[in-house]
């Protein structure tokens, strides 16, 4: 082979080089991509069996068949791969899968190019035009035979199943172009290789079974528009939906639907939509009804529904939306987009308890932080009362009183304080019992606190023992309320149980009585505060002394 023949082979190899890198790295659809494989594939086959004949070197003659039968054997997967494209376009292939499908192909190729002791072909008196064929010719023969039957197998039975009536007609005509092409390579084979010795050599029969095949492949690709990128692209768009859609013509009868719907009915192209039988299990009516005469009826207007269909065991919720499909003003078929809400439905339902459940917390929780408001009062009276009077306590007095004489002092706010204690009361102990005397202590300090204001405070000093912090009380108003006090005490019968007599007590009571003292600002409380419990104890012992149901003022 001269320089130049090798360069021009080189450069047809790095055009074809360039041909597969464009193809394969620039935006086309796989099936482009698959169909350019395939028809690239077709192209070598006459063109190997042209160059043969137009050389005499052996050794091109040579690289001129192995060409055509590398085409050929490539051809095959082409072809196959495409069958897959075609039967199911959705489909994407897995790279275990691809190579699968192309390992026959290549193990061929490589048999053929290496052409080991002459095992794919020989020359007949030094020369290629006519050759003597080895086992892997037989192989490469079988294998073409079995690639083609497979791809056959799963057109026929593409072409049974639900496709649409567009896909069906495609399918229809790649099943007949295989065929065309199966019957030419099969009678080149017979005439041409079998019968050689025969018969007188029919040239081109595997080239006009490659071309005629391509017409019906071209015909079919141009008139369904199967390269349209736009179809291609809203096929797609109709099966990512999560949507179901069926378009329907005016007939009813459905021309198309999407993966989508295949899942929720059962539905088949080419049949007259049953709406009633389509959701023959539908559990909940609702406006179903209406829905369904509004669609017998009133084709050319928009309805929704929304249903529930019991679907293997469990309940499906779908919202079906039906639009007519005006073309010049003219209704052409409908639209049914049909949207799973089940999951949703779920997901509000499932919020809807929740926020039920948390309400219902919420409530309790309410409840309980009321009922421990109501807890804490009392144990802040508990804390601050007498349980047996309900008197303020002691410590409650004198913490108070701390606070209270220092603001009068400062604010010059007059104020008077009562210490009494009640009269020989361990006689009243001795005579009826401490339970009556409990009852005495109880009375007593409920007719005097009978006679106080809001403002005053009342409290038990200690046994039977009282103080009265009358705050704003002059030393007038304080000494005609103790007289009242002791008097009416004195006056109270008290009950001592049924069918006994009623016992009467008296009190003997300190008074002290606080007057605005100008310029006199009090630093210490608390000392002040004894300093007048002394005082005022005293005076309530003077009225004791003095002969008891009486009172001593403070001077
Ligand atoms: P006086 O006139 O000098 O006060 O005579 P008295 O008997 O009242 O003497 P004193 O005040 O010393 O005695 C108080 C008695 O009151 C002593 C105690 O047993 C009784 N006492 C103290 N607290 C209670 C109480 O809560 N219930 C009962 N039933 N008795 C009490
Ligand atoms: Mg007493
Ligand atoms: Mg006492």
């Amino acid at each position: 082979m001269g320089l130049m023949t090798w360069l021009d082979f080189v450069s047809f190899l790095l055009l074809f080089i360039l041909f597969v890198y464009v193809i394969a790295t620039n935006v086309i659809t796989q099936l482009h991509k698959v169909y350019l494989f395939f028809h690239f594939s077709m192209m070598i086959w006459p063109l190997g069996q042209v160059a043969v004949h137009m050389t005499d070197n052996p050794q091109l003659q040579q690289i001129c068949i192995n060409i055509s039968f590398v085409g050929l054997s490539m051809l095959c997967f082409g072809w196959l791969l495409f069958t897959k494209y075609l039967t199911n376009h959705k489909l994407m292939l897995s790279p275990r899968d691809f190579l699968l499908l192309l390992v026959p192909s290549v193990i061929v190729v490589a048999g053929i190019i290496w052409n080991p002791n002459e095992g794919f072909m020989s020359a007949v008196q030094g020369r290629y035009e006519y050759r003597q064929y080895g086992l892997i010719f037989w192989l490469m023969a079988v294998m073409l035979i079995a690639y083609f039957l497979y791809s056959m197998k799963l057109l026929a039975r593409a072409y049974q199943t639900d496709v649409p009536p567009s896909d069906r007609a495609q399918i229809g005509n790649a099943l007949t172009g295989i065929g065309v092409f199966v019957c030419f390579t099969l009678l080149d084979l017979l005439i041409n290789v079998v019968l050689a010795r025969w018969l007188p050599v029919v040239p081109g029969l595997t080239s006009l079974g490659i071309v005629i095949a391509d017409i019906y492949f071209v015909f079919s690709i141009q008139k369904h528009g199967m390269f349209d990128l736009v179809n291609i692209a809203q096929q797609d768009v109709a099966d990512t939906l999560s949507v179901g859609v069926i378009v329907m013509d005016e007939q009813n009868v459905v021309i198309e639907k999407n993966s989508v719907v295949d899942s929720m009915f059962e539905l088949t192209v080419g049949v007259r939509l049953d709406m009633v039988k389509l959701l023959q299990s539908v559990e909940d009516s609702g406006n179903f009804d209406t829905f369904l005469e509004m669609y017998r009826l009133h084709p050319g207007e928009r309805i929704h529904t929304e249903i529930r269909v019991a679907e293997a065991g469990r309940m499906v919720y779908l919202s079906m939306h039906v639009a007519p499909v005006v073309v010049n003003q003219q209704i052409v078929g409908r639209v049914i987009t049909v949207q799973d809400l089940t999951e949703l439905t779920r997901l509000v339902e499932e919020s809807n308890r929740q926020n039920e459940a948390l309400q219902t917390r919420s409530r309790a929780l309410l409840m309980m932080q009321d009922e421990l408001y109501q807890a804490n009062l009392k144990l802040e009276l508990m804390a601050i009362t007498d349980s047996l009077t309900g008197c303020y306590n002691r410590r409650y007095l004198m913490q108070h009183l701390e606070h209270e004489v220092v603001m009068n002092r400062r604010d010059q706010i007059p104020f008077a304080l009562f210490l009494f204690d009640i009269d020989l009361f361990k006689t009243v102990n001795d005579t009826y019992g401490h339970l009556v005397g409990d009852e005495v202590i109880k009375n007593t300090s409920d007719v005097v606190r009978n006679m106080l204001r809001p403002e005053d405070m009342f409290a038990r000093y200690g046994g039977e023992e009282f103080t009265i912090y009358l705050p704003r009380t002059t030393k007038e108003e304080a000494e005609e309320l103790a007289h009242r006090i002791r008097s009416a005490v004195e006056h109270n019968e008290i009950e001592t149980g049924k069918g006994h007599a009623l016992v009467s007590v008296t009190i003997s009571m300190g008074v002290l009585a606080v007057d605005p003292q100008p310029s006199s600002c009090l630093e210490d409380g608390e000392s002040y505060v004894h300093e007048m419990f002394v005082k005022v104890d005293k005076a309530l012992y003077e009225a004791k002394e003095n002969g008891r149901n009486q009172l001593a003022v403070v001077q």
